[in-house]
């Protein structure tokens, strides 16, 4: 990619973490025969300030993920200037749903009837992924396997939501090759009630080679590209 290697976007410590994230996208997909095109990268910029992802747009950088509502509701709002595509990831509460649809094209993280009763909306369309748990701690966000067909029929019935597909995040105690052959299946599931939600978001800093090479179409990524998260270590 030649913005990768330009000498003005590899001068910040930023604009070089970014393109080594770039080049090892291109690097795994292709090890699988897989277009890097087929896949959108979306930076994860959580505990960052917005001035961050103000440099990481100046550095092409078109989709940004957010996880807690308030934190992405003020930082879109200040940087509509921007037309980012927001992407929410985080768990949301179903009271927060009508305000994340304003600011958010994309919501990563539906997981249950009340939430997709929320998002509900006859004037616009949001993207909407199913999220899987593939965990058995409830609190960890997602559906369970066996509620996954139900919830996605429930999806498809309400208007306002448009099905991408499924996103998951993998286990710490699995292997993440083995955690996305499991999303795989899961995917296959959905498609055969919605042919055109072939869509898979997984793959993080950690493990978006493995996320690849399952056929992940949506990788979110943080900091990996941003760094260490303030206050978090
Ligand atoms: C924070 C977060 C990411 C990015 O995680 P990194 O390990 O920093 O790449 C991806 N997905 C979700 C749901 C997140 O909350």
């Amino acid at each position: 990619m030649t913005t990768s290697t330009s000498p003005t976007s590899s001068s910040s410590p930023l604009a070089e973490r970014l393109a080594a994230v770039r080049a090892g996208i291109d690097d795994a997909a292709r090890a699988v025969g897989r277009s890097p095109a087929e896949l959108t990268t979306i930076v994860v910029t959580k505990f960052h300030p917005a001035s961050l992802v103000r440099e990481l747009a100046a550095l092409g950088v078109r989709d940004v993920g957010e996880n807690r509502h308030q934190e992405a509701q003020e930082k879109s709002a200040e940087l509509t200037d921007l037309e980012l595509t927001w992407h929410f990831v985080g768990q949301l509460q179903s009271k927060k749903a009508r305000q994340a649809r304003r600011y958010a094209s994309v919501i990563h993280s539906i997981d249950r009837f009340s939430l997709v009763d929320a998002l509900r909306s006859d004037e616009s369309d949001v993207d909407a992924f199913v999220q899987l748990n593939l965990t058995d701690d409830p609190a960890r966000g997602g559906v369970a396997d066996r509620d996954l067909e139900p919830l996605v029929e429930h999806v498809l019935d309400t208007p306002g939501l448009r099905l991408l597909g499924v996103m998951a995040v993998a286990p710490l105690d699995e292997e993440p090759a083995r955690a996305f052959e499991r999303v795989r299946a899961s995917s296959d599931r959905v498609r055969a009630l919605a042919p055109e939600a072939a869509a898979i978001s997984a793959g993080m800093s950690q493990d978006y080679r493995e996320a690849i090479a399952a056929g992940a179409t949506h990788l979110r990524i943080g900091t990996a590209i941003t760094g260490n998260r303030p206050g978090v270590g």
